[in-house]
């Protein structure tokens, strides 16, 4: 994030369902069947489903427009939506994304996803596919759903139960369809693309232009729409085919009206992202990469309570000049805790005994060559390099 100029914010974990509720879109899962919500006092309150709506409304509520240019901000948390759990979906999980507010341009929608596909690919996760579509502006989707609208009429009766409520409510998510049938139907219904207007069709092509200049490569997918009528031109989703069912690992785009919907008297343009961090950890445990902490730099062997005293005093004073430090203080024998020191992988393992102690000094052991000497307490920092 430091690298792309993005700085953290941090907003309640908690929020008023009215902001979720507008700022997601009533017609959505995660509004209408997904919230934990519950009455306080005079609130009804909700556990966040999403952070995009809460950040939009820290950006307004604090002003923060004020502090001048476009605010490049990011977060990480816990999110909430009352699923049905299985692998890859969770009713608390964790989301991480970055939103950047004020910001009209398609530079910043292409940062956007260049930002988004520089955390797998850092990370070694490269067998994705970024799926790319526009939206059109706000007079683009109403025409289109009525295009879509009529398309279906004549095969009502082709539709499940769900399709026919969703041609009524909500008609554009028809086209997440998982049957067989109106799959095929969909073949020829009517596409969104033709009905976007001039301006965001070139604010489209600045967009891939943007992408392929850095390599960034992905498909067009005429498919891929957002219900919500504050979603504008830019849509965009991360997939990870090894995932199975769970497939989605991040997903964003443009939310230029989002703001007024929220309570803004004038659109505020805004782009970005979100993703799921237990989806980046099932790519990397399906053994698409490896990701460690890095082991602390050194591992303390004590032997005996006076050594136990003095291994918890060096540990504090070596933290204090910013080395990593593990040790087990559960009075196991030489050869446990040596053995534990092994696990951890530290490159130095400090032994200290009674004799040791007697000395004011430790032994202290190089992994990486086994060669091992003694060194005076005082002066053990700098031999940890
Ligand atoms: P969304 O806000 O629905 O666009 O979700 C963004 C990302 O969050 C998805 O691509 C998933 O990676 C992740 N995600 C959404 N819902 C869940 C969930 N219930 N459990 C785990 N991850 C989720």
């Amino acid at each position: 994030m430091a690298t792309y100029d993005v700085r953290e914010i941090r907003t309640p974990i908690l929020e008023p369902t009215e902001l979720i509720a507008r700022g997601v879109g009533q017609l959505t899962d995660i509004v209408s069947k997904e919230m934990f919500a519950f009455e306080r006092g005079s609130t009804n309150y909700v556990l966040r489903p999403e952070i995009t709506a809460p950040v939009m409304r820290a950006y307004m509520q604090h002003h923060l427009d004020q502090s001048g240019g476009a605010q490049r901000l990011y977060y990480i948390g816990p999110c909430f939506r009352a699923e049905r759990p299985q692998k890859g979906r969770f009713r608390q999980f964790h989301q991480f994304g970055a939103e950047f507010i004020g910001a009209p341009d398609p530079v910043s929608d292409a940062e956007s996803v260049a930002l988004m596909m520089a955390v797998y690919t850092s990370l070694g996760i490269s067998d994705t596919i970024l799926r790319l579509n526009t939206l059109g502006d706000e007079q683009s989707r109403p025409r289109y759903r009525a295009a879509l609208v009529k398309y279906f009429e004549p095969y009502l009766d082709d539709l499940t139960e769900t399709s026919r409520r969703r041609l009524d409510q909500n008609p554009l998510r028809i086209l997440d369809t998982k049957v067989p049938q109106e799959k095929a139907l969909l073949v020829e219904a009517p596409r969104l693309i033709d009905y976007v207007d001039d301006e965001s069709r070139r604010h489209y092509d600045r967009v891939k232009t943007h992408l392929s200049d850095i390599g960034v490569e992905f498909v067009e997918d005429p498919m891929l729409v957002r219900g919500l009528d504050y979603y504008t031109r830019t849509a965009f989703e991360l997939e990870s085919p090894q995932l199975g069912a769970q497939s989605a690992l991040a997903g964003g785009g443009r939310y230029d009206l989002l703001s007024v919907e929220i309570g803004s008297k004038t659109p505020i343009p805004a782009v970005g992202f979100a993703a799921g961090m237990e989806r980046l950890f099932l790519a990397l445990d399906e053994g698409v990469a490896e990701y460690d902490n890095p082991p602390p730099d050194v591992f303390i062997v004590a032997l005996g309570d006076e050594a136990v005293r003095e291994a918890f005093k060096i540990a504090h004073a070596l933290r204090r000049e910013h080395k990593s430090v593990a040790y087990d203080l559960l009075g196991r024998s030489m050869k446990a805790q040596m053995r534990e020191a092994n696990r951890h992988g530290s490159r130095w393992t400090m032994i200290l005994g009674e004799r040791e102690l007697a000395e004011a000094e430790v032994q202290l052991k190089n992994m990486e060559t086994g060669e091992q000497r003694p060194v005076p307490i005082r002066t053990i920092a700098q031999f940890i390099v």
